[in-house]
């Protein structure tokens, strides 16, 4: 038998032609799709009120799960990271982050990767160390959530949800090179037919590969974007992402201006401190120019060691000059919290696989 079909990647009429094709009822589609998209029940075997006979189908005919959760890490303050092992043997990380929300509760959002590896060499990054070996499928992209599901009891009724609110593309790979396998994977998120996670929850995070970026505005990309941004002049960020000698800041700034124009959407810019690097007062003050100019939001952040890189984090003092900078020039920032962040999710932020290992 020949590869099986991921069944996330599946139309509901093209999956109820399938089921009739194999002499099920049509209205057995709707069962299934409740099942699987509303209940969360991505084993075939385990589908309610359907005939065994269907459920054996669906089990010899589709692929539900194309990455195996293998391992896990807890950092202090809850946020935890998980290892998952594809089927050729490489592995792939996504964190699940926890932060407290203004009313007093906890938002959770799943960070997900989009490659193995990384091609961009960000300098700073543990992602880039082993180099670019492939994009993820579709159907490996979208296997990072499915193990994420809470199980609730209501009136005497189980119901299952997923555990987190938002997705965040900002794991290991570039996504917007993997634009041809990343765009099926978020649609079946935001699908109203299948998962129908709201595009505003949705975050892809780009190192700024601009001759994309211009696409996203021509496609009408519906979900946010995020450009890791770490250098605020052509010679600073130069310096720590390659990416830059290919797509200059001139041609990024456009494109993003372009993006923010045409899709009425705000852009975050991402910002890690590295000290003596990126981190000087006149680096404040062109983030915040570049910031005024793309109506953006600023996320600092403080670097999060890479054990084989030379690089350190500002310290204290150093993030709240540059936040103070940012905050006369009338800029919107956020000043991300130091407590967790070795295994935050910026962009390049995850440390390499190997040391997390099966526990
Ligand atoms: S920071 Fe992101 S884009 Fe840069 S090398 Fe790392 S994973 Fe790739």
């Amino acid at each position: 038998m020949g590869e099986k079909d991921n069944f996330f990647l599946l139309g509901a009429d093209e999956f109820k032609s399938r089921l009739a094709s194999a002499g099920f009822e049509k209205y057995r589609a709707a069962q299934v799709f409740d099942a699987v998209y509303k209940n969360k029940i991505f084993a075939p075997l385990e589908i309610p009120a359907i005939p065994q006979k269907l459920r054996e189908w669906l089990l010899e005919n589709f692929q539900f799960c194309a990455a195996e959760m293998v391992g896990k890490k807890q950092s202090g303050d809850e946020t935890k990271k998980y290892l998952f092992e594809l089927n050729d043997g490489n592995f792939v990380e996504c964190v699940l982050l926890k932060a407290p929300t203004d009313d007093g509760g906890i938002r959770k959002t799943l960070c997900m990767s989009t490659q193995v590896g990384c091609a961009c060499a960000c300098k700073f990054c543990a992602s880039a160390l082993r180099g670019f070996v492939r994009n993820l499928t579709s159907a490996e992209i979208i296997s990072q959530a499915l193990p994420f599901i809470e199980e609730t009891t209501a009136g005497g009724k189980k119901s299952r949800k997923f555990e987190f609110e938002n997705i965040v593309v900002m794991g290991m790979g570039e996504p917007l090179i993997n634009y041809q396998n990343l765009m099926p994977a978020l649609s079946v998120f935001n699908s109203a037919e299948k998962f129908a996670f709201g595009a505003r929850r949705i975050t892809v995070s780009t190192c700024g590969i601009a001759d994309k970026l211009e696409k996203l505005s021509e496609d009408g990309f519906p979900y946010r974007l995020a450009i890791s941004l770490h250098g605020a002049t052509d010679e600073v960020r130069g310096q720590i992402m390659p990416i830059n000698s290919r797509f200059p800041l001139t041609r990024l700034l456009a494109a993003a201006e372009k993006f923010s124009k045409n899709c009425g959407r705000m852009i975050t810019l991402e910002y890690i401190l590295i000290e003596n690097v990126n981190d000087s007062f006149e680096q404040a003050r062109e983030l915040a120019k570049i910031a005024r100019r793309l109506h953006a939001h600023i996320n600092l952040i403080p670097y999060n060691k890479v054990p084989a890189l030379p690089w350190r984090r500002s310290d204290a003092g150093r993030r709240a000059a540059f936040a103070k900078i940012l905050d006369g020039a009338g800029v919107s920032y956020t000043l991300r919290r130091e407590k967790g962040s070795e295994i935050d999710a910026a962009c390049g932020q995850l440390a390499l696989k190997k040391s997390l290992g099966p526990q």
